[in-house]
Parts: structure tokens; C-alpha cells; sequence
């Protein structure tokens, strides 16, 4: 027997890895990913008392956010201006929608 990766064997480790849940990566996978989610900046747990604004692609000061209870975090998952440009941006579309007809 080798130990050679086979069809069969990579079968084999597919239904155990369902069987458990697991998902196998290769080593080299794993610290690639690892390596990646260490040099990206919103992958990284904001510092305390700020949170991560996609759109400024920075953490902000949770001041800069606006509340909204009904998610997890209790604040928008975008700052106060992003928000605002986004709203802006999603008005203006539906006016264009609505008025736009002819
Ligand atoms: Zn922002």
C-alpha cells in the first residue's frame, strides 16, 4: 500500500469529514488562510470602543455609528456618514426608478 492520494482515499476522507463535521483542509491551506485573515485589517477584532466601517475601510470610534437594537452589534455596520451616503444613494436610486419613467 502507498501512501499516494487516491480517488478512493480522498473519498474515504470526504465521507469522514462530513461524518464529523470537519471540514480537512491541507496545512498549507489552513496557514495560507491564516496568514490572510492575520494582514487583513476587517478580519481583525476592532480595537476597543471602535468598530470597522467597510466603506472607510478603518475602524471608527463607535461614536461615529449610529445605534439600531435590532442588531446583534446595537450599531449600524456602517458609520454615521457611510450610512448617510447610502441612504442618499438608495433614494435617489428610487426616485430615479419612479420618476425615470419617461
Ligand atoms: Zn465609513
Amino acid at each position: 500500500m502507498s501512501d499516494e492520494l487516491t480517488t478512493e482515499t480522498l473519498a474515504t476522507l470526504r465521507e469522514q469529514a462530513i461524518a464529523n463535521r470537519k471540514i480537512v483542509v491541507p496545512r498549507e491551506l489552513a496557514l495560507a488562510l491564516v496568514e490572510l485573515a492575520e494582514r487583513s485589517p476587517e478580519l481583525q477584532p476592532p480595537p476597543r470602543g471602535k468598530r470597522w466601517c467597510p466603506d472607510c475601510g478603518a475602524a471608527r470610534p463607535c461614536s461615529d455609528f449610529y445605534r439600531a437594537r435590532h442588531r446583534a452589534s446595537g450599531v449600524q455596520g456602517y458609520c454615521k456618514q457611510h450610512m448617510n451616503e447610502r441612504t442618499e444613494r438608495s433614494r435617489a436610486w428610487r426616485r430615479a426608478a419612479e420618476g425615470g419613467g419617461r
